[in-house]
């Protein structure tokens, strides 16, 4: 046991370490924070640059012109929304981004064309299917009219949409996935419209679907095959290449269409050659391999008579989710102009060396031209910190575990915090045995846990000064992380972030002038306890589980934002807990501003039950029977009974997720 001097002495050193914990320069910034502090927390400048930046005020602004001019506050937007009835969580949509991806990636080719002396052209292509809403897509072809941008249908809806919506002269229209015979009736015909269909052979089964559309309707198609390369995919889509693909022809395939159509004199038709390796390609050496076998692949395809005008290297051009610019798979190790070079210079290499005529150049990417228009807006409705700990003195009268866990507390510093981590935590754990067993009492069973977590503040405090945390203690940031419980399903709008684990750039658009002293993952509004959010972009290419967050104060909005969400996540959005499609707005800029170009509004609850097949004039007669029937037993009131049909015909028109105001 220990004298009152020693105790003393004790406090005292605790009080040193934690003391020493919050570094001279910590506190210097805990009253000097400034927006740079944030830009350099949330690595805004690596992934939202030319687009996304902090203003003098904290708020987070966007450019949507890129570098040519005009911004706008987030946070200022947000709120004028808000006025005009459009709620949280709110779908951003800037025109002026997608045009701006579509200027850049031509730029990028034409300027990789002149720097190689390239004999030929890039007709680039959109994939439909990383984002179908109607305004965007017609945006998208509008705004690739000058550069004779086409698109890409991955199946028969997407074929439709782009056969009614691509009016663009001499774009292609690439007629991707599995098809069937009306499929390929309706592209080859589409030439008689004046489109340029190019039918993309995935399987085998289609060369002769192909052929005998073709006789029936008296019209020569444009045919293209789809090359499962040998070359190794990398990351989350690695598999969309090699031999067991999904999708494609092996060479001996490829083979036996040159044949099978050389047999039904159609070998002229085979013009295009394409490939595609996957998604979100991080590293530039996978693409250039994929490249070079696939030149290889076209030349020779040449040489055996097919008529090659397409070379088609597929999407996968990849998104800087975190900026760190390095080849982790939220990341890219090379720029939009690096990967137009070198698609350029190879494939002029293998053709100049064969003394054939170059390919017009054929890209189809998705993810990199409409991640950056959206931002999905939402707000925090609470938020549950960890149980405080509390340092209670143990008396000498008190259980052992509480003086053990006491003593623990008090001698945390520097030089022990990770041996002290493990006493606690033992301490801890053998507490709540000796509850479990009757030993120790609910009173004694909280005091445990209170000095617990005043051992885990401590250490964690001296944790986060050092520059290399030990393995074990990077549990400790989880164990205190403070909820933030937000507006917003996980599985509706970020859905890539709970089924993949793709991370996305997600922070506060305001109070970026004040320090965020918080650490906390985001629960939404499902039941699901998978719906949540607890893994962040970090400095090299890492991940945190925990995002620095301002107090969050009861009455004030505190906005958050998830960006670079513009691709896939809207159509693989889900209605679990029947929360449905959120408000979504376009929004231009003008001369002196911007405008609201579109409003799109989100899933009443009557629409969000009429895909599960409720009707809600049947609901309502439903409950207002029940109601009825209360009545006249006399278990409800007349003024209960109208409150209660009120507020559930309300709820039945409107938006599905929670009102803050
Ligand atoms: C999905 C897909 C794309 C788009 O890929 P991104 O990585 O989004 O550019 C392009 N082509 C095909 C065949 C696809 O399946």
């Amino acid at each position: 046991m220990r004298a009152e001097g020693e105790i003393a002495g004790a406090i005292d050193k605790a009080r040193g370490a934690s003391g020493n914990g919050e570094t001279a320069l910590a506190r210097a910034k805990a009253t000097h924070w400034t927006i740079e502090d944030s830009e350099e927390l949330y690595r805004i400048n690596g992934w939202g640059d030319p687009y996304f930046s902090i203003n003098a005020a904290g708020h987070v602004t966007v450019s949507p012109r890129g570098d040519r001019g005009g911004s706008l506050s987030l946070y200022e937007l947000v709120d004028a929304l808000k006025q005009r009835n459009l709620n949280l969580p709110l779908l951003l949509r800037f025109p002026d981004i997608l045009e701006d991806r579509i200027e850049r990636l031509n730029a990028c080719f034409a300027k990789a064309i002149a720097r190689y002396n390239y004999p030929g052209y890039y007709r680039g292509v959109y994939p439909v299917k990383c984002n179908q809403h109607r305004h965007l897509l017609e945006d998208l072809v509008r705004f690739g009219q000058p550069h004779q941008f086409g698109l890409e249908a991955g199946s028969k809806p997407e074929l439709l949409i782009a056969l009614a919506s691509l009016n663009t002269p001499n774009a292609l229209l690439i007629c991707n996935g599995y098809k069937d015979r009306e499929y390929i009736e309706t592209a080859i015909l589409a030439r008689r419209l004046g489109k340029i269909p190019i039918i993309v052979i995935e399987q085998l089964e289609e060369v002769q679907l192909v052929i005998e559309a073709s006789r029936k309707l008296g019209v020569e198609p444009i045919v293209g095959v789809r090359a499962k390369l040998s070359t190794k995919g990398v990351g989350r889509w690695g598999g969309s290449t090699g031999d067991r693909a999904k999708f494609g022809l092996t060479v001996p395939e490829i083979l036996q269409a040159v044949d099978e159509l050389r047999e039904a004199e159609l070998l002229s038709s085979l013009q295009l050659l394409h490939f595609h390796i996957g998604s979100q390609i991080s590293a530039i050496g996978a693409i250039k391999d994929a490249i070079r076998e696939a030149s290889q692949i076209y030349v020779e395809l040449a040489k055996l008579g097919a008529n090659m005008n397409y070379l088609d290297v597929g999407g996968g051009l990849g998104v800087d989710y975190d900026g760190s610019k390095t080849n982790f798979y939220a990341s890219k190790n090379y720029n939009m102009q690096n990967y137009a070079n070198d698609i350029v210079a190879e494939v002029k290499e293998a053709c100049t060396e064969r003394n054939l005529p170059v390919p017009t150049l054929v890209s189809e990417s998705g993810r990199a031209i409409a991640s950056h228009q959206a931002v999905l807006v939402f707000d925090v409705l609470s938020c549950s910190d960890v149980p405080t700990g509390a340092e209670e003195p143990a008396s000498e009268g008190e259980h052992l575990i509480i003086r053990n866990l006491w003593e623990t507390c008090q001698s945390i510093s520097v030089e022990n915090y990770q041996e002290a981590f493990h006493d606690a935590t033992q301490f801890k754990d053998e507490a709540i045995s000796l509850f479990n067993f009757g030993y120790v009492s609910l009173t004694q069973r909280a005091k445990a846990e209170r000095l617990y977590w005043a051992c885990c503040e401590k250490i964690l405090a001296i944790a986060r000064q050092q520059e290399y945390v030990p393995d074990d203690l990077e549990d400790l940031e989880k164990i205190m992380a403070s909820i933030y419980y937000v507006n917003l399903s996980v599985f509706q709008s970020a859905p890539d972030s709970w089924a993949i684990d793709q991370l996305f750039p997600i922070m506060p658009i305001h109070r970026l002038n004040e320090e965020p002293t918080c650490r906390a993952t985001l629960a939404d509004l499902t039941c699901d306890s998978d719906g949540k959010i607890d893994q962040f972009i970090d400095l090299r290419g890492e991940i945190k589980s925990v995002l620095e967050l301002h107090p969050f104060k009861q009455g004030e909005p505190y906005y958050l934002a998830i960006f670079l969400s513009g691709a896939y996540q809207e159509i693989m959005g889900s209605l679990h807990n029947l929360f449905g499609d959120t408000n979504a707005v376009h929004i231009k800029m003008t001369p002196t501003g911007y405008q609201i170009e579109h409003v799109v509004k989100g899933d009443t609850m009557t629409e969000v039950l009429s895909y599960v097949q409720y009707d809600a004039e049947d609901l309502i007669e439903s409950v207002r029977k029940q109601s009825e029937q209360a009545l006249q037993e006399k278990r409800i009131t007349l003024q209960e009974s109208r409150r209660l049909m009120q507020n559930y015909e309300q709820s039945l028109r409107r938006y599905t997720y929670l009102s803050s105001t």
